[in-house]
């Protein structure tokens, strides 16, 4: 294992913000990780197990801790019957996984094609995007257990999966290092109807190759048009999730007129839409820019910290809770 000392956060993560990480442990293998852990206790020091970054935000005076991060790489491949399983390793980039499957005409993750990140973090806030999310296909993971001090694999039905929420990231957070990812892939493709934007430029284009790899090229170029690149702009993606709904508050914001989408289990209004009309899109607020392109995304134009964050973030919260009644959450989960 590689011990790194005194690493700025913000060349780890994504939002380029965070002070100096004490300790940065980078595990190659998986025997390594009891000695990562087995590092910070004989300091006395607190974990947090971090991937590339995409979903994270540190804090300006940075973690008195250590940092341990996967980059054990590799997708091992197995086919029984008409699945096929890939074992993809979680330091292996996400995206490297979907590009994997897509050239091998397996669906299910194609959707999912460019989410930035490693494969160790796609089922701690259960990715998703153009109506797929990682556990729709996902069936197990290796974990090591920092309480029990024990490796075991974790069935997809023990972790509980939601809208951008599993047991890793609400009541077993910070407890298992994700050592790799199962998924259960099958030939074939996506059908009709898409998702949204991803159906409009179906129609629009004509298209009728709906192959993994098709949907893969189509979906990397809606995100390229709209998404910032995080080697060119600094940001977390989508900085707040969708509001869920229950079927009564869906009813009673769809007779005021806001747009409500139904989902596998239940019904979200799109905050994106909420912050566009609370008069926010494009607005630079503390350095911080929301999107021009799409409102759920904050770009660090020229935030000096993370104080400028937060102070943009409750400002946008404070707005849309002002005109509309509903709190936005954060989606980014912080250092402590
Ligand atoms: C431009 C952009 C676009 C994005 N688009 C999407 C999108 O379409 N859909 C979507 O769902 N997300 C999206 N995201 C968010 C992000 O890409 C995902 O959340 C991704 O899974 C984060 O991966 P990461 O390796 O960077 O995780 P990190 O940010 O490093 O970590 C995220 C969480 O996972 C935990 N974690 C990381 N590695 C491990 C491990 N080995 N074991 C246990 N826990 C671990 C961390 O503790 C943390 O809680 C986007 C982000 C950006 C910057």
């Amino acid at each position: 294992m590689r011990v790194n000392e005194n690493i700025l956060i913000s060349s780890l993560t994504t939002m380029r913000l965070g002070g100096p990480a004490r300790y940065v442990i980078e595990i190659e293998k998986p025997e390594e990780i009891p000695d990562a852990y087995g590092f910070a206790e004989t300091y006395n020091l607190p974990t947090f197990v971090l991937g590339g970054g995409a979903n994270t935000i540190g804090h300006d005076e940075g973690f008195n801790g250590v940092i341990i991060i996967n980059r054990i790489r590799g997708i091992a491949e197995s086919t029984e019957d008409d699945v096929t399983t890939l074992k993809v390793f979680g330091g292996e980039l996400w995206d490297n996984a979907v590009e994997y499957a897509a050239s091998k005409s397996l669906t299910g993750i194609e959707g999912l094609s460019k989410i930035p990140g490693l494969a160790a973090a796609a089922p701690v806030q259960n990715i998703g995007a153009y109506g797929q999310e990682v556990s729709d296909t996902l069936s197990e993971i290796d974990v090591y257990d920092s309480v029990t001090r024990v490796f075991k694999t974790m069935t997809h039905d023990q972790l509980n999966f939601g809208y951008r929420r599993s047991i890793l990231n609400t009541t077993e957070k910070n407890r298992y290092f994700v050592i790799s990812i199962t998924l259960k892939l099958k030939q074939g493709e996506m059908s009709r109807p898409f998702y949204n934007s991803l159906e409009r430029y179906i129609t629009e284009k004509g298209v009728t190759d709906f192959s993994p790899q098709s949907i893969r090229n189509i979906v990397s170029q809606i995100r390229a048009d709209k998404l910032p690149d995080p080697l060119e702009k600094a940001s977390s993606g989508s900085f707040f999730k969708n509001i869920s709904l229950t079927e009564e508050e869906a009813e009673k914001a769809r007779d005021k007129g806001y747009p409500i989408h139904q989902k596998k289990d239940g019904y979200i209004i799109n905050s994106g839409w909420l912050i566009e009309q609370a008069g926010l899109k494009g607005e630079l607020i503390h350095g911080m820019r929301v999107s021009d392109k799409a409102s759920l995304i904050l770009i660090n134009e020229s935030a000096k910290s993370y104080n400028d964050l937060a102070k943009a973030r409750d400002e946008i919260i404070g707005k849309v809770y002002d005109k509309f009644g509903y709190w936005l959450e954060q989606e980014p989960v912080e250092i402590p």
